[in-house]
């Protein structure tokens, strides 16, 4: 199938993107096809994030939203909010706000749910012409033969069992061709992973550095519920103390009519190999400061997701020769806001902007000499140009060097954040660079020592498998596995990974995907991949000792059903 464009993600990214090309044809009276596709069974099925929203960008997609019709889903207002450095699991220091860095002023932001916020869109986009295709997972990159230009995606085949044989509901997956193809799988997409090894497009850029966000979404009790509320901390249970060099902090928000969101962001640069985010989230949810946020309430929804931290130095080349990487594919996730969905839409608006007229150009000549219409797959670099001169620039450059300050503990990353913030803004005489991937990261066992998690309760905390349901994640089991061992590292997960870390992939997987056997009568160990539970948050392709782990999509429509996330 030909599309003039087609778009592989129905996050804010992509179908922002889609929807900014329909609207240029509209305005110019042209006739543009798009497509876009998603591997959650239905829009936002896939889609996990905080969420505080910022609207600048969906202010410039739809100058008129608060008038619309059908409005977008946005009924809380961001109200008072509060920052606080948990001390122990008891106690707790309030950073008053005149000491918060203006990046988390959050006035005249919402609370959202981002799942929800993405089907909205969609409706847009369709509205438009755009035609969506969720259920569809782009397993390969189609190249031209001859100039190594990317063609499109082809879908994956469904219906192969395990074995390998065809199933009777086995269907070959589907070409889709695009003049221009844009890739908006956020964090760590596959097909987006493959075209910046193909292409070199991280060459000369910092190495990405990844956090793992762990969330539940909770209903509490009328008298709780506080409209708007905005809570964030750092410190216990993640640091234990100021030299601490675990990255990471939690995240809790009231959202209408009577939700509280709430979770945590581990980053994935972690050393010790005993941590588990999981957990780490599961005692924190003990702190009195949290649990009197959730208690009597009831937990309805449970998942996770990666997000990428390494900020403005680590943003790969955006263009190839037949498409561009838009939103958190690329990664501009702001991370001390942890926003990322305005800079996500704002790249899709972008990248949209600068094919239409390349697109529109060789449409009009085509119809003009009345042939049908032929393009060369090019390249279109003034994405990447207008993206650098864009307000994400101008927003990620401030906090450019904010991760990698956090390497020196927990102290000084605060210290340069709120410098940076303060006074600087980000245009200190310095670059502080990350050239370690976080699988590297990852110390030996023998230097930490195991960390002894308290229980589940079942009441604030549950065990991981009961939580897992409420993500309602569903594969078919008789598939072959979508999480594979790449065959040079075929001797990782039990010659390193195990003896050296303690095989910290049973540790960080949010869904228990990975678990090693003990050691049968010979001494033999096995490692067990549950891939029926993944989550595709994707920690295990950045996370395992040697990058073990490639991560190829399912089948489609298999993963998780977050409908509130
Ligand atoms: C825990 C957490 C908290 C966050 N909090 C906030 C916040 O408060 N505010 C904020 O603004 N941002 C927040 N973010 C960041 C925000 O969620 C992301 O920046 C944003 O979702 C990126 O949008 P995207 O469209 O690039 O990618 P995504 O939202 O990840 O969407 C990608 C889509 O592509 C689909 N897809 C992927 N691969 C394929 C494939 N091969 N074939 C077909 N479909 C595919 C996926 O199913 C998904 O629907 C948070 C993120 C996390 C993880
Ligand atoms: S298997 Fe990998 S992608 Fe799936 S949930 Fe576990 S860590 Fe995430």
């Amino acid at each position: 199938m030909e599309y003039d464009v087609v778009t592989v993600g129905a996050g804010p990214a992509g179908l922002s993107a889609a929807i900014r090309v329909k609207q240029l044809a509209l305005k110019k009276g042209q006739e543009i096809s798009v497509c876009v596709i998603d591997k959650g069974a239905e829009v936002g099925a896939h889609i996990l994030s905080g969420n505080v929203f910022e609207p600048r960008a969906l202010n410039e997609l739809f100058p008129n939203w608060e008038t619309m019709e059908n409005p977008p889903p946005m009924d809380t207002k961001a109200g008072d909010d509060e920052f606080l450095v948990l001390t122990s699991n008891r106690k707790s220091i309030s950073i008053p706000h005149l000491l918060h860095p203006t990046q988390l002023d959050n006035d005249g932001n919402y609370i959202i749910s981002l799942s929800v916020m993405c089907k909205w869109l969609a409706e847009q986009a369709e509205e438009l012409g755009v035609e969506i295709y969720p259920g569809f997972a782009a397993d390969e990159v189609l190249y031209d033969d001859k100039s190594g230009a990317v063609l499109g995606v082809a879908t994956k085949d469904v219906g192969i069992a395990k074995s390998g044989e065809n199933k009777d509901s086995f269907e070959r997956g589907v070409e889709l061709r695009g003049k221009q193809t844009l890739f908006a799988e956020g964090c760590r997409g596959s097909c987006s992973e493959d075209i910046m090894t193909k292409f070199d497009l991280r060459s000369g850029k910092d190495v990405q550095t990844y956090g793992l966000g762990v969330k539940e979404v909770w209903t509490v009790p009328e008298g709780q519920f506080k409209e708007g509320f905005i809570q964030h901390t750092l410190g216990w249970p993640l640091q234990d103390g100021p030299m601490s060099k675990t990255f990471g902090g939690s995240f809790l928000y009231h959202q209408k009519p009577n939700l509280v969101l709430l979770g945590m962001v581990v980053g994935l640069d972690y050393e010790n190999p005993y941590i588990s985010p999981y957990k780490e989230f599961q005692r924190w949810k003990h702190h009195p400061e949290i649990s009197k946020h959730i208690e009597g309430g009831e937990c309805i929804s449970y998942g996770a997701r990666t997000l990428n931290e390494g900020g403005w130095h680590a943003i790969p080349k955006l263009t190839f020769p037949g498409g561009s990487l838009v939103g958190c594919s690329a990664g501009f996730l702001n991370a001390v806001k942890i926003k990322g969905s305005h800079t996500a839409m704002k790249s899709g608006m972008l990248a949209a902007e600068a094919i239409f007229p390349e697109i529109s150009k060789a449409a009009a000549a085509a119809e003009e000499a009345g042939e049908s219409f032929q393009y060369q797959n090019i390249e279109i670099p003034e994405y990447e140009t207008n993206l650098r001169k864009s307000w994400i620039a101008d927003e990620l450059k401030e906090v450019r060097n904010t991760h990698a300050a956090f390497h020196n503990g927990v102290l000084a990353g605060m210290t340069h954040t709120a410098m940076s913030c303060f006074i600087t803004g980000g245009i200190e005489p310095w670059t502080l660079k990350n050239s370690v991937a976080d699988s590297a990261k990852t110390g030996l066992a023998k230097d930490f020592e195991e960390i002894d998690y308290p229980r589940p309760d079942g009441v604030l905390s549950f065990d991981l498998l009961t939580n897992l349901q409420r993500s309602g994640t569903y594969h078919d089991d008789d598939q072959p596995a979508h999480l594979r061992i790449k065959p040079e590292c075929a001797h990782v997960p039990l010659g390193q990974s195990m003896q050296k870390y303690a095989g910290p992939e049973s540790r960080f997987c949010p869904a228990q995907v990975y678990e090693y056997t003990d050691a049968d009568e010979h001494g033999n160990r096995k490692l067990v991949i549950n891939a029926q539970n993944c989550l595709h948050c994707k920690a295990c392709s950045i996370k395992t000792p040697s990058e073990y782990i490639k991560w190829t999509v399912p089948e489609g429509g298999g993963g998780p059903a977050y409908s509130v996330m």
